[in-house]
């Protein structure tokens, strides 16, 4: 799946964890119908165009058993993978929540386009080699001149399993100067690196993770506010695309 990077870009997937980051989105591009990924699976798409630009709208779907969003790794590494083989994108974006730094600026509805390495912060692994695998480090275009079109921040993500985070993973956070904490960017990360596929990842801040208050009371307070800015950076994203960019015009 060796995208050519010279060439306008005719497919986008958008794959989000949550129904919440994805409906506003779908609804202002007049999206079709879900429909299931695979039969097995909770995983939903729904299709439509912007202009010339043909959009996969993808949400990791609800849980079976315990009726909620099936955020984490797992699921964004298994839906990544499915969507970009069943519908072969020319780019894949990631956009969702995550947790911000107000110690190196973050504060709350803030969006930030991926830039650096993809790291993550909870696979300790010490041992040579492994540590290195467990810790992502996967290479993100060179998203700073794209940022600066639409207006928004770059920064360095990292992903984990746990809405928390222990102290050794603040440590993690300060050493690695991350400004956005979520718990699908890196998974998916690997999927695309794996397949070749150019992949962005845009985050927004529902919570500050170096704040007193608990993330989860943040995230649910902010959780409408900061998609609806999430929402309106994506649409800028998608719009420019549009205009016959290529792989090469988002990259540097
Ligand atoms: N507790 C929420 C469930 C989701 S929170 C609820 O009741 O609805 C975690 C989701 O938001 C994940 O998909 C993650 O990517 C993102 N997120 C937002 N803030 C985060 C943070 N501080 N740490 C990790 N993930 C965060």
């Amino acid at each position: 799946m060796n995208a050519q990077v010279d060439r306008p870009i005719g497919c986008v997937a958008l794959l989000f964890a949550m129904e919440e980051e994805g409906r506003p989105i779908a609804e202002r591009l007049s999206l079709g119908e879900a429909e299931q990924l695979h039969e097995q699976l909770p995983a939903r798409i729904r299709r439509g165009r912007l202009g010339s630009l043909e959009i996969i709208h993808c949400v990791n779907g609800v849980d079976p058993i315990h009726g909620v969003d099936r955020i984490g790794t797992e699921s964004a590494t298994l839906t990544a993978w499915l969507l970009a083989e069943t519908c072969r994108p020319d780019l894949l974006v990631n956009a969702g929540t995550c947790g911000g730094f107000e110690s190196r600026g973050g504060s709350i509805g803030r969006t930030y386009l991926a830039s650096g390495d993809l790291l993550f912060h909870d696979h300790k692994v010490p041992i040579p080699g492994f540590r290195e695998q467990g810790e992502g480090r996967i290479a993100t275009l060179d998203t700073g001149k794209l940022a600066n079109t639409l207006g928004i921040r770059t920064g360095v993500v990292s992903s984990g399993a746990s809405l928390t985070a222990r102290p050794d993973e603040l440590e993690f956070f300060d050493r690695e100067a991350v400004i956005a904490k979520d718990m699908e960017a890196t998974a998916i990360g690997v999927v695309a690196r794996d397949l070749g596929l150019p992949f962005l990842a845009l985050k927004a801040v529902t919570d500050l993770v170096d704040h007193p208050e608990p993330s989860h009371e943040a995230f649910l307070r902010n959780l409408a506010s900061t998609t609806a800015r999430l929402t309106d950076h994506l649409e800028a994203l998608l719009r420019f695309i549009e205009e016959g960019r290529s792989i090469q015009d988002l990259a540097g």
